[in-house]
């Protein structure tokens, strides 16, 4: 009996060994399933050739031109969202989430970059102290309903209901204005993006889907990801702060961005044309 269950124990060692084998050759290294990143100018040659001599606030600008981080937008509605090329937003859905999300907190923070997390509302609930790390951390927030529902699934009144259930949870434990809004699996109506946007949240469509959320390889998320956002140049990328494999692309994906020469925009709500709206 003591044999046989030995015998399991190995076999089934055997097989987690060769499925983690496997996921790390299937989509090739991170490294080396991006195309070849085009080649960067060369800005420091350029300042050190310069016969001007370099100001310490020139010297602090050295690194700026391949920097990934851009500039910041303000929003206080959709209309403001108003992306260039090669600019991309960062947003994590469905967390926080002990460890992955704080371990994301710390990738984007290596790459001096901000992300907008959505949180949903129980999730920020049930971690009140990782939902503050990320305010802490200079990251924007939203919520994503209370408890992740479909709401084209329910009545505009219990939808309504959900969403207003959500940001006052994310609210609550931050203490932050949970300025954006992100509909659960996309899934919106009219009438509920008007109401949103009546409420003062600017919701946060999605232009790159990571599809973070299938059984695939760290690479061929990060591949996706990439090839997607080329088609379109720029856009609001849809990451996910609750797994394993996101947390794993991550640096892959901020690094291949800055290489391509994209820049993570970073995006404050604001509430000016409320105010605005109020005063006249
Ligand atoms: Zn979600």
């Amino acid at each position: 009996m003591f044999v046989r269950a030995l015998c399991a124990a190995v076999a089934a060692a055997c097989l987690l060994s060769s499925c983690a084998g496997r996921s790390q050759t299937e989509g090739g290294s991170l490294a080396t399933s991006f195309a070849p990143a085009k080649a960067l100018s060369s800005p420091k040659k350029a300042e050190a050739d310069s016969p001007v001599a370099l100001t310490p606030v020139a010297w602090g600008r050295i690194g700026s031109p391949t920097a990934l981080a851009g500039r910041t937008i303000n929003a206080s509605s959709l209309a403001d969202l108003k992306l260039r090329d090669k600019e991309v937003v960062l947003t994590f859905d469905d967390g926080p989430m002990p460890k992955k999300t704080e371990k994301i907190l710390s990738i984007l923070d290596e790459y001096n970059v901000k992300a907008t997390f959505l949180m949903v509302g129980q999730m920020a609930k049930a971690h009140p102290a990782i939902a503050r790390k990320v305010v802490d951390a200079g990251h924007s927030i939203g919520s994503h309903t209370y408890r992740h529902a479909d709401l084209q699934n329910l009545s505009f009144d219990a939808a309504v209901a959900e969403i207003e259930k959500g940001r006052d949870a994310v609210t609550s434990v931050t203490h932050e204005d949970a300025g954006f809004f992100r509909f659960p699996y996309l899934a919106d109506t009219r009438r509920l993006r008007q109401w949103v946007a009546n409420s003062g949240m600017v919701v946060l469509d999605v232009q790159v889907d990571s599809k973070d959320y299938f059984g695939v390889s760290p690479a061929a998320v990060a591949t996706r990801t990439m090839n997607t956002l080329r088609a379109h140049g720029k856009g609001i990328i849809l990451l996910h702060d609750i797994h394993a494999r996101t947390v794993a692309m991550l640096p892959a994906l901020l690094t291949q961005l800055k290489a391509e020469g994209y820049k993570v925009v970073r995006l404050r709500h604001s509430n000016s044309s409320m105010m605005m709206a109020w005063l006249n």
